[in-house]
């Protein structure tokens, strides 16, 4: 097949822009993944407990935008599931965002009660507040309310996610997880929320099955792309036609100004011989003495009706990306802020340069994007893409 168009990466980024373009625009693509599986991070299998797991963590669907929506129903069947999430918080198991029953269960009544008649009082009812936003607070309840909330829930979680404190990370991190002055135990709020029936790899296949795309596993963009005097040679021919990278731009360009900061994930399964292992999906340990920051049993998220005697349990466990380390050497967060920024923005200063390159996905933005987010942006690209043809 000659190509008209060269996608690196088969995560959301990659196989909507794909998929877009050879359905919509008929024309052929190929798609490369150095890993051995299509789906980026949101690959999942049955394990050997008849269990569908998430390799690379656990992928929630939630999004408020209609046209991801409505274009991601058109791949499979989807079943309604809302995310809870509890956490061990000073020794009680209460739900996270920290809400009004978090508040009922951390403290004894009287107390409870003027803390929340505080609360809405001052903020209203159904109101979110970022933890940092409520810090600073004057009124003696709420600064200690908030103490409390700020050491118990995000000061370690977060030492052990970032390797910073929550003050000395980009506060849209903490705000993802608000303080909430309501009931509503879940922990997305958005429209739609949903998983894929038969998970997240079946969605990706039917996404790319196209007689215009060819999908090529185990290629690294590094063995067979290469840009010289901003022309990109493919399998050293020069290609004419369009690249779509959604991988780590410093990695593309041989880190000539330096390395791209990240955080990385260590995963732990376990099967544990009993039909539950915990009551909801995920239970997170923002504690001192463990290491790891979650735990998530995949039945709750991944499996609409089973009934299967044994469970499968993940602990996470963050530390610093290394990418010459055999551990730990895969970029799944971005640590965003004004210096890593300016060097992201030298990378893409860079690949302006090349015609007809683009760049798209939580990697190649540098940006904390949900799943619906990178979709949109994978749409917005195509949009582009078709005024111009
Ligand atoms: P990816 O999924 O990372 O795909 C990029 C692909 O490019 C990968 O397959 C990679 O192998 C390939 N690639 C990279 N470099 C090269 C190269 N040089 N050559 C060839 N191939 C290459 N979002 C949600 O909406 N809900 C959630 O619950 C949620 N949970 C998450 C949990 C964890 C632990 C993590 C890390 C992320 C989570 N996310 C969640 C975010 C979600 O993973 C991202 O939004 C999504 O993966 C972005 O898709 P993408 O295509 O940009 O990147
Ligand atoms: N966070 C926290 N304690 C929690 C949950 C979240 O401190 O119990 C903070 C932490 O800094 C985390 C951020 O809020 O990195 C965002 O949490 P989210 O659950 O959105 O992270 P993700 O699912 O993307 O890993």
């Amino acid at each position: 097949m000659n190509f008209d168009y060269i996608v690196v990466g088969a995560g959301f980024a990659g196989a909507t822009i794909a998929e877009r373009v050879a359905n919509k625009l008929n024309k052929k693509v190929l798609v490369i993944d150095k890993r051995d599986n299509i789906g980026g991070n949101m690959y999942d299998y049955i394990d050997e407990n008849g269990i569908l797991v998430h390799k690379y963590g656990p992928h929630l669907f939630h999004t408020n935008l209609e046209n991801v929506y409505n274009y991601l129903k058109e791949f499979g069947d989807w079943f309604f599931y809302e995310h809870r999430v509890l956490g061990k918080v000073n020794g009680k198991i209460v739900p996270i965002p920290f809400n009004i029953t978090s508040i009922e269960k951390s403290f004894d009544k009287e107390k409870a009660d003027k803390l929340i008649g505080i609360l809405k009082k001052e903020f209203g009812t159904e109101k979110k507040i970022p933890i940092l936003e409520l810090r600073k607070y004057p009124d003696k309840d709420i600064n200690e309310l908030a103490e409390y909330i700020y050491e118990n829930v995000f000061l370690y979680y977060t030492m052990k996610q970032w390797g910073q404190t929550p003050d000395e990370i980009d506060p849209n991190v903490t705000n993802r997880v608000p303080v909430f002055v309501s009931k509503d135990d879940r922990y997305f709020q958005d429209k739609y929320q949903f998983m894929p029936k038969s998970g997240y790899t079946k969605i990706f296949e039917k996404m790319l099955d196209s007689e215009n795309i060819e999908v090529r596993l185990g290629v690294d963009a590094k063995e067979v792309l290469n840009v010289k005097d901003n022309i990109i040679y493919f399998e050293g021919q020069e290609f004419k036609g369009t690249v779509i990278y959604t991988g780590a731009i410093d990695e593309f360009f041989d880190y000539e100004y330096g390395s791209l900061p990240y955080r990385s994930l260590e995963f732990e399964f376990e099967t544990i011989n009993k039909e539950y292992f915990q009551p909801v999906g995920t239970v997170n340990y923002p504690t001192k003495e463990d290491k790891f920051t979650r735990i998530t049993e995949f039945k709750h998220m991944t499996m609409e009706k089973a009934k299967i005697p044994k469970t499968t349990i993940m602990r996470e466990y963050p530390c610093a990306y290394d990418r010459k380390s055999d551990k730990a050497n895969i970029p799944y967060y971005p640590i965003v802020n004004d210096e890593n920024m300016k060097l992201y923005n030298k990378y893409v200063e860079k690949a302006s340069k090349i015609p007809n390159f683009y760049l798209i996905g939580r990697l190649a933005q540098y940006k904390y994007f949900n799943m619906d987010l990178v979709i949109n942006e994978a749409l917005k690209l195509f949009e582009k893409i078709e005024k111009e043809v």
